[in-house]
This record gives structure tokens, C-alpha cells and sequence, in this order.
């Protein structure tokens, strides 16, 4: 169908000035122009529920957060190079609730930059240079972390410094598997292994919901790599925060104890604020050699949003609400998957689900058939996208506040858009 006027002439002016590596969601393009909770509306006020959106994990406009970044900006916004009080609290906070042995904090603004700087400092630490990912990762836009996002694809080619491996499906025998191969491929090209950079949530690879049995591939994964001399860098910019329950992040989940440990995206509900812990031992012959500031990284007003942030996000208690509220979910969607061909499974954890899109008659991941369903829901004033090896893995991952209305919407706007692609 064609676009209203509105909606044409924006997207004809936005191609004539954005560059050409940018992307718009849907056939139909949308526009919002206000947000609260787990709603986005339209300039017609048409209320879109959004179960894709995990920045706002706290929800949309939360008016606390909002507050605090207003009120902060009123009256100073500095940089890390003038003492502050707020930001050492914070970092006191945030390092007491986070995997044991990660006792320092450095400040980003995004989660790009945070993976950037944790390469370099592995790097720096072990004197290597090689890097193992999973198949189809993604870790950022910066040159160097370009370089270790196989989902990227294109001109940005793995450099020979990076090898990657399966994620932990199955028992994971796969991916460690893959890892031996990896490690000896390091060490002989004389590049060796610097790290292990790996998303705990394997939200590129489609979602790996955590388990025993990753658990116990994941300790054998590290321990490979610790062994070779590399480091673990856990990347928690997608599962930390509580988007997968109480223990806030997928490392505490897996067990896993990195000695670097990268976030972002929800850290500030939307604002600009990123991040790197890390160990002392790991940090300090870098910190000796290497001055690291970051303009805007850090700056009382970053602060402020991320404070208002920790503070909703536990106060609401939604990390709580995400594990009971996700399971819930998790069932709604393995019951369709019971009665729709498309639809052959999900998985999930806290609110982090997917499901896989396949073509009824060959049970392949179906690509074509996820764009009709995701511009489906769209039709449906339901926000979700896809990712995965095929981009056919239903990415199911809304703001924490997602109610039982919310859950019981979207299952029936998914139920009925399947229902739909069956004809
Ligand atoms: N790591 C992961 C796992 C991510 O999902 C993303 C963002 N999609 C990044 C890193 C990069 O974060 P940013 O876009 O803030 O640079």
C-alpha cells in the first residue's frame, strides 16, 4: 500500500539527507511522538504496544528518570574530571551488585565504546591479540568491535585476529568444540588469544536461554580460553539490568565470573550511558600506560539517568516482575507454537523470548514469512522484530513494566497475525 503524505514526505526528505546506511523499521514506516510505559503513540494517538523496545526497560518516559535528568541539567553538567559525588555512589552501587571480582567502573556512552575499551584492555593484560565470538554476534559500530560482529556481514570482514565459535545450543559440545579449533588457530598465527567476547544473552544468535548445560559449557569455554592466557569480557549491553530476572545479569546466571564486563542500552532508560567493570589486576598496567577520557561519558546529567534508573528499576521491583511475568509469557508462547505450523518454538528468560519462524512444509527458518508477520503486528499496533542466523527468531524483549494486559494483548495479536499467514 502507499505511504499517507505525512509519512512520504518524511521518509523521501530523510533519504535525501541521512546517509545511506540507515534503516527503517516496517513497509509501512512509524512515527511516535510520545511514549509512556510499554506504549508508543502515534500523532493520531493510536497507542502501539511495544514489545521490542529493551533501552526504556523501565518504561517509556518514566517520569522519575526524566525528572532526574532535568533537574540535574538545571543545574550543572560537567565531566569526570572534576570530583563527584553522585558518580562515585553510584559506581559503589552498581559494582556491589555485579559478578564477584569486578571492583572498577569505567564510563561510555554506549555500549560500542564499552567493548571497544574492554578489547584494549584485554589486549594491553595479556599481550594478545585474537578474539573469539560467536557465529553470528554483535558487539558494536567502532572499528575494532565492527571487526568482531559477524552478523554485520559485508565489508567489515573478521580479521584473521578473530575466530568465531557456536553458541551454546544444544549441550554446547558444538561450541567448545569450535573453540579448540579457535584457540589453536590463535596461538599458531601468533596472534594468540586476548579474549573471549561474548553476549550472555546470545541475542544475535538468535537467544540461548541459560540452562545447566550451557552453564556447564560456558565453565569449559572459559576455562579453554583462561588457559590459553585470554580473558573473558561478558558483553551484558542486551541481558544485564534485569531484563532476565533477579540476578540481573547472564553472567550471574551462567556463573560465569568475566574479568570484564560491558553495559549500556538500559543503563539509563534511553539516555546515553554505558559502561565497563572490570578487575583492578586487569585495569591497572593499562590505567599506568593509558590516559582514558570520554567527553560525555560519566557527566553528572549521564549520572543522574542512570541513577533514576537503578533506583525504578528496583524499587518497582522489576527485575522480580520479569521472571514471573516472562515465564508466564514463555508458556502463552509454547502454546501457540502447539497449534500454529509457523510457529516451532520458543525459549526464553525473564522478558527475553524468542520464537522461530519456519516454513511449514520443510520446518527451514522462513525469512520472508517473519517480515509478513513482523509488518503483521505492525498492522496490529504490535512493535517486535526479528534476529538469528536467518533473522526468523521472533525477538520478544518489551519494557520490564509489561503488565498481564500487555502479555495478554500481544498473545492475541500474535495469535490472530499467525492465524492470518496460515491463508
Ligand atoms: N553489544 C550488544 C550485545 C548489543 O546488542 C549492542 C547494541 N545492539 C552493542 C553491543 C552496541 O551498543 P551501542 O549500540 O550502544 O553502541
Amino acid at each position: 500500500a502507499a505511504l499517507d503524505a505525512h509519512t512520504g514526505e518524511l521518509v523521501d526528505r530523510r533519504e535525501a539527507v541521512l546517509a545511506p546506511s540507515y534503516r527503517l523499521f516496517y513497509a509501512q514506516p512509524l512515527e511516535f511522538v510520545r511514549g509512556a510505559g510499554t506504549k508508543l503513540y502515534t500523532r493520531d494517538g493510536d497507542d502501539y504496544l511495544d514489545v521490542y523496545n529493551n533501552v526504556p526497560s523501565v518504561g517509556h518516559a518514566h517520569p522519575r528518570v526524566t525528572a532526574a535528568i532535568a533537574e540535574q541539567s538545571a543545574r550543572v553538567n560537567t565531566h569526570t574530571r572534576y570530583l563527584d559525588a553522585s558518580l562515585i555512589d553510584y559506581a559503589e552501587t552498581l559494582l556491589a551488585a555485579l559478578p564477584a571480582g569486578l571492583d572498577t567502573l569505567s564510563l561510555t556512552c554506549t555500549g560500542s565504546e564499552a567493548n571497544d575499551l574492554a578489547l584494549r584492555v584485554a589486549r594491553h593484560a595479556t599481550g594478545n591479540r585474537g578474539v573469539l565470538v560467536t557465529r553470528h554476534a554483535y558487539h558494536g559500530v567502532t572499528a575494532a568491535v565492527a571487526e568482531v560482529s559477524p552478523s554485520l556481514g559485508g565489508i567489515d570482514a573478521l580479521g584473521a585476529h578473530v575466530q568465531l565459535i557456536a553458541p551454546p545450543v544444544g549441550d554446547g559440545s558444538a561450541m567448545v568444540q569450535d573453540a579448540r579449533r579457535a584457540i589453536d588457530a590463535l596461538v599458531a598465527s601468533g596472534d594468540g588469544v586476548a579474549a573471549l567476547l561474548i553476549d550472555t544473552a546470545f541475542a544475535s544468535d538468535g537467544f540461548v536461554a541459560p540452562s545447566p548445560g550451557v552453564k556447564t559449557a560456558l565453565a569449559e569455554l572459559a576455562r579453554l580460553v583462561r588457559a590459553a592466557g585470554g580473558l573473558v569480557i561478558a558483553d551484558e549491553v542486551q541481558p544485564g539490568f534485569g531484563r532476565l530476572g533477579p540476578a540481573l545479569w547472564g553472567s550471574a546466571l551462567h556463573g560465569l565470573e568475566p574479568e570484564l564486563l560491558t553495559m549500556g542500552k538500559p543503563m539509563g532508560n534511553g539516555y546515553p550511558v554505558a559502561g565497563l567493570a572490570a578487575r583492578r589486576s586487569v585495569m591497572e598496567p593499562f590505567g599506568r600506560e593509558v590516559r582514558y577520557f570520554n567527553t560525555f561519558a560519566g557527566t553528572p546529567v549521564a549520572v543522574a539517568a542512570a541513577r533514576a534508573t537503578w533506583e525504578v528499576l528496583h524499587d518497582e521491583q522489576l527485575p522480580a516482575h520479569a521472571e514471573i511475568l516472562g515465564a508466564s509469557l514463555l508458556t502463552g508462547l509454547d502454546e501457540l507454537a502447539t497449534r500454529h505450523p509457523h510457529a516451532a518454538g520458543a525459549r526464553g528468560r525473564g522478558l527475553y523470548a524468542a520464537l522461530d519462524i519456519v516454513d511449514p512444509e520443510t520446518g527451514a527458518p522462513d525469512e520472508t514469512t517473519t517480515i509478513r508477520l513482523v509488518n503483521a503486528l505492525r498492522a496490529r499496533r504490535v512493535l517486535i522484530s526479528a534476529s538469528g542466523p536467518h533473522n526468523t527468531a521472533l525477538k520478544i524483549r518489551p519494557p520490564l513494566p509489561f503488565s498481564v494486559g500487555d502479555r495478554d494483548r500481544f498473545l492475541t495479536e500474535l495469535d490472530a497475525a499467525l492465524t492470518e499467514l496460515a491463508r
